[in-house]
């Protein structure tokens, strides 16, 4: 009987232990990936992780800032509470951090900005009340906050294709923003004030299980808007559109290890980071040749990868970027002799072609094309397969 509450005791001990870890790594607004490794490990208060049903973030507690915040946006999101305007600061931070709270905003010039927008969790009180906590706040000037900063998150409840749908209706975003650079501090002195904020948006169709359907075009749009004077209030969010390779860099150069996205595959992380976002264009991509095919290990496949692009009126477009790229990892092919990744130019009559080689284990993987803008990628499956081994028979001469 002791032996039994004894065990009962540990299970219980065990369970308490594991259940908050994974409903901190189950939490929508971490599927993408938690970009530094955070952790709710209070001997590490600059890397420091905070997980609430409305977003999450790592918190820098020498700067009074976030180092990101990450949030699932959807229309579900979205409802009748009005913006509460109560700031306040974050009790979730233990009581001898750096606990900022908006009276070290107070006639600094800078405007309290918020990373997850108040307009972005309206459904309850409490959602809108989470986005005002100083933990999701950095000092932005007001004219980029109220400029083109807000208007790409207006534009982020409203991304369709056709402006007259519903806000939301046809998408979901994962959305990730933090601060980057220094133009030195608040005069309390416990907040950093960044050179610039920066945000990568990531666009799906409303569906299930997201991880598995973001592909190499899957639309991601990144902006870096100074934290300066030279951005005015009326500039378009789209002028200052960036590469999340290019944020990804310029935080590595702050000391900030950062990964976006890391729950992706290199290899689509590789071809999304570097796209600068064009807009939804009215391109199609359409298959000509090698969707299916099988060659053995070292040995080329039999067809080149064809693909053809046309404009809005179904004419060929010649001098289109077409990206090639090879994803897996139990298999893999070189595009032409040299890359998993190759880019393209469609010719007069707008046809991109590449042949493959299969190389690595035997397996099937897939090659994506894929062009700025067009969210839709013709997808090839190649199988790669062991040398074919011949077996000769002795030859047996009969008297
Ligand atoms: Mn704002
Ligand atoms: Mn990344």
């Amino acid at each position: 009987m002791r032996r039994i509450l004894l065990t009962l005791v540990l299970l219980v001990l065990v369970v308490a232990l594991i259940v908050p870890a994974q409903a901190q790594s189950a939490s929508i607004h971490l599927a993408l990936g938690n970009p530094t490794a955070a952790t709710s490990d209070t001997t590490h208060p600059n890397n420091f992780l905070i997980v609430r049903p409305q977003y999450a973030l790592a918190y820098h507690n020498d700067d009074g800032i976030p180092r990101w915040v990450s949030w699932h946006l959807e229309l579900a999101d979205l409802g009748p509470a009005p913006r509460c305007d109560c700031f306040k600061i974050d009790t979730l931070l233990p009581a001898n951090w750096n606990r900022v709270s908006q009276s070290d905003y107070t006639g600094s010039g800078f405007d309290r900005g918020h990373m997850t927008p108040s307009e972005d969790r309206t459904a309850t009180d409490a959602d809108n009340e989470a986005t005002f906590l100083m933990t999701n706040i950095i000092p932005q000037q007001p004219a980029a906050n109220r400029g083109p900063w807000a208007r790409l998150e207006d534009s982020s409840r409203t991304l369709t294709p056709d402006s007259s749908t519903p806000a939301l209706a046809l998408n979901e975003l994962y959305i990730v923003s933090g601060p980057v650079g220094n133009l030195g501090r608040l005069a309390s002195g416990n907040v950093r004030i960044p050179a610039a904020s920066w945000k990568a948006e990531l666009v799906l169709p409303v569906g299930e299980n997201d991880l598995e359907r973001i592909t190499t075009a899957t639309r991601l749009i990144a902006i870096r808007i100074p934290n300066n004077s030279v951005v005015l209030q009326s500039d378009a969010w789209e002028q200052y559109r960036t590469s999340v390779d290019a944020i990804e860099a310029e935080l590595s150069l702050d000391g900030s290890n950062i990964d976006l996205f890391n729950a992706l595959s290199p290899k689509i992380q590789r071809v999304l980071e570097a796209r600068i976002d064009s807009g939804p264009l009215p391109y199609t991509l359409t298959l000509l040749a090698g969707d299916q095919q099988q060659a053995a290990v070292n040995s080329p496949f039999g067809t080149p990868l064809s693909v053809e692009v046309r404009d809005a009126n179904h004419q060929p477009l010649s001098a289109v970027t077409v990206v090639f790229a090879a994803l897996g990892s139990s298999a893999d092919a070189w595009l032409t002799g040299n890359d998993t990744q190759l880019s393209v130019t469609t010719d007069a009559n707008g046809r991109a072609s590449v042949m493959a080689t299969a190389i690595g284990a035997p397996g099937s993987y897939r090659v994506e094309a894929s062009i700025d803008g067009v969210y839709t990628p013709v997808v090839f499956t190649l199988t790669n397969t062991s040398p074919q081994i011949q077996v000769y028979l002795p030859l047996v001469i009969r008297p």
